[in-house]
């Protein structure tokens, strides 16, 4: 008996692609159940993250028709990574293993094989990691790379190059499902489990229709996000460049009154307009940067759901019509 597999897929309006991804992802899972390695009870499972198309009325349809496909609907748009946690704790009830993809198949639907065998092999978790950026623009590239460098001097512990596809056992779902944070960065989190892991390389491909939903704000906005739930080291940076300004201007002192009794004491317009406007920047930036952690102490206290399900589409019985 082969182990069951959940292809757990985010759709934020995506009404434009599901066709072609349920067809795809289809052949990739009939084959795998065909050729054992995979259990047939192995499901395709959409989440529909509060779409505003038709998105979950496609998801309706395909599992009418083929109760493979199934689908969790949320109740609002609760964004990416919060849809994905909802469709892995909704999996890991059901499966022994589960894999992310994105519905726009830019991730290669090819080397799943080869993240289940990495399963079979003992890896509770298999990063897929992009070989190669080419099909993405030159800004993208290069602010992906700097975003990378800056979580490891800031010491998060995040794969270079690995976005969501991933495959993750039955225990490491265990694993995740203790993590009650709502500021979620499942990237950065997931290493913190533990287990083994493996990585698979992978060549991105480009969405194949519809847009990203992830314009340069939502970007910025991510990746603020990744660095402020997981390391605290911008309030030490903080801590210490105010320990530099206080020595430099212990400094500063001992001169000025140096000066004061031994030379002529020039109104020193330059530096005062200067240490003004230079302390009080770093000052609001540092209260900004500060704030930023109070706002996420805010949002964790409240302990709000991170998602609610609101309908429920997995059929565990029957079998393929
Ligand atoms: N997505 C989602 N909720 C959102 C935004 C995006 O579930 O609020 C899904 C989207 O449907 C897709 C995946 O997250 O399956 C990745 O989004 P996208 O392809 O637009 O991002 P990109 O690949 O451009 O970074
Ligand atoms: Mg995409």
């Amino acid at each position: 008996m082969k182990d069951i597999l959940y292809l757990v897929i985010p759709c934020y309006n995506e009404e434009q692609v599901l066709h072609e991804t349920s067809k795809r992802l289809l052949e990739k899972i009939n084959t795998m159940i065909s050729n054992e390695l995979i259990s047939c009870e192995s499901k395709i499972l959409f989440v529909n993250d509060g779409s505003k198309d038709k998105t979950w009325d496609i998801i309706e349809q395909l599992y009418s028709k083929n109760s493979i496909f199934s689908g969790i609907n949320l109740s609002r748009n609760r964004g990416h990574q919060n849809a994905l946690l909802a469709g892995l704790m909704t999996a890991k009830e059901y499966a022994d293993m589960t894999i992310s993809l994105d519905a726009d198949l830019q991730d290669d639907v090819g080397v799943i094989d080869k993240f289940v065998e990495q399963y079979y092999n003992g890896s509770d978790i298999v990063y897929g990691v992009r070989s190669s950026r080419q099909t993405d623009t030159f800004f993208k590239r290069t602010s992906a790379l700097a975003f990378y460098k800056l979580m490891n001097i800031l010491g998060v512990d995040a794969i270079f190059n690995h976005a969501d596809y991933r495959l993750m056992s039955k225990r490491a779902l265990e694993g995740l499902s203790q993590y009650k944070e709502v500021n979620l960065f499942l990237r950065g989190m997931i290493p913190l489990i533990g287990y083994r892991y493996s990585i698979v390389e992978y060549e991105r491909h480009e969405r194949f229709a519809g847009e990203s939903k992830y314009p340069l704000k939502k970007m910025i906005a991510f990746a603020l996000d990744g660095i402020t739930s997981l390391s605290i080291k911008p309030i030490r940076i903080i801590t210490m460049l105010g320990f530099t300004i206080f020595f430099v201007s212990v400094i500063a002192l001992i001169y000025s009154i140096v000066v004061k009794f031994f030379g002529s004491t020039v109104t020193g317009w330059t530096s005062l307009t200067l240490s003004i406007w230079m302390l009080g920047g770093i000052q609001l930036l540092s209260l900004g940067v500060i704030g930023e952690y109070i706002g996420k102490i805010y949002n964790e206290t409240k302990q709000r759901p991170r998602f609610i399900i609101s309908d429920k589409l997995i059929d565990i019985n029957k079998k393929d019509k």
